[in-house]
């Protein structure tokens, strides 16, 4: 676990105004991802600063699962690491920045930054537009939000079932709708190939991949009681609900998680000690 300065990080050469120039702001690095330091309040202020400005970034939020597809999916990494802002989607990252400094303040979740934001869009005026999932979904998303924020300017949505000669299509619809903030929940990585491949289309100052949290919004998959969130088992909760198609899944990334927290340290040790041996 290292500090790390953004400034360090490679530019995406799909998404050139999504690295602001001159951030000095720090991140946190646990194993192969950065994340930044903010609570999901901070991230939703950063956000509406953003559109204000009339600049333009990517959220992209991260838990243990995805950090291990990363590892093997260099299109991913590179996307995550070159997101305006990462955020960390799961208890034990928060836990095991625990082990370095800067610590991540809290968890921040896709589910809690549509709620979050929707309700700050509503305030400010800014125009939202819903990507993903079925379309009876999407539309009780939009209509229970709606309810929730009865300001909410939605601009429009779309289900997120289409082929690779509609992405176009579908982005420029979003352009028109003159949206200025994008959910995008149509599952990892898919999400994040269509915003990073349409990013010149799409025309949102902001565009956030949220999974499957529309789902979640929705009542279709069950959020776990807060106290299995904070005890870290939020992942336990879903395997319950969805056995047959995560437990493989979990399996295999958690234990992948776990050894490679174990072994950063020695791994860290060991190159800390090499400039010393090489200087005998
Ligand atoms: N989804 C979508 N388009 C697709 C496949 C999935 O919009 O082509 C939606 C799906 O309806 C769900 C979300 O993406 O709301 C997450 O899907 P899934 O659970 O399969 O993703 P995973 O959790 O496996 O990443």
């Amino acid at each position: 676990m290292s500090l790390a300065d953004r400034s360090a990080y490679p530019r995406s050469h799909v998404m050139p105004a999504d690295v602001p120039s001159g951030t000095t702001r720090k991140a946190v690095r646990i194993l192969n991802g950065r994340f930044d330091a903010l609570s999901a309040h901070q991230v939703v202020d950063e956000v509406v600063r953003t559109i204000d400005a009339g600049q333009r970034g990517v959220i992209c939020t991260v838990n243990v699962a995805i950090l291990m597809m990363m590892r093997s999916n260099p299109r991913l990494q590179r996307f995550a690491d070159t997101a305006r802002w990462a955020v960390a989607d799961g208890q034990p990252l928060v836990w095991s920045s625990h082990l370095g400094r800067p610590t991540l303040p809290e968890r921040v979740t896709g589910a809690d930054l549509i709620d979050l934001l929707c309700a700050r869009a509503a305030r400010e005026g800014i125009g939202v537009y819903f990507l993903g999932a079925s379309d009876a979904i999407v539309r009780q998303v939009v209509d229970l939000l709606r309810k929730r924020h009865p300001a909410l300017d939605v601009r429009g949505w779309a289900d997120g079932y289409f082929g690779p000669n509609e992405a176009s299509d579908r982005a420029d619809a979003i352009a028109r709708s003159g949206a200025q903030l994008l959910f995008v929940a149509m599952g990892v990585p898919r999400q994040e190939y269509f915003i990073e491949e349409q990013w010149g289309r799409l025309g949102a100052n902001v565009a956030i991949g949220v999974g499957g949290s529309f789902d979640v919004v929705a009542g279709l998959r069950k959020r776990a009681p807060r106290l299995t969130q904070r005890l870290g088992l939020e992942w336990a909760y879903r395997l319950a609900q969805e056995p047959r198609r995560l437990f493989m899944r979990y399996l295999v990334t958690n234990s992948q998680f776990l050894g490679l927290i174990a072994w950063d340290p020695i791994v860290h040790a060991v190159r800390s000690l090499r400039p010393a041996w090489r200087g005998q």
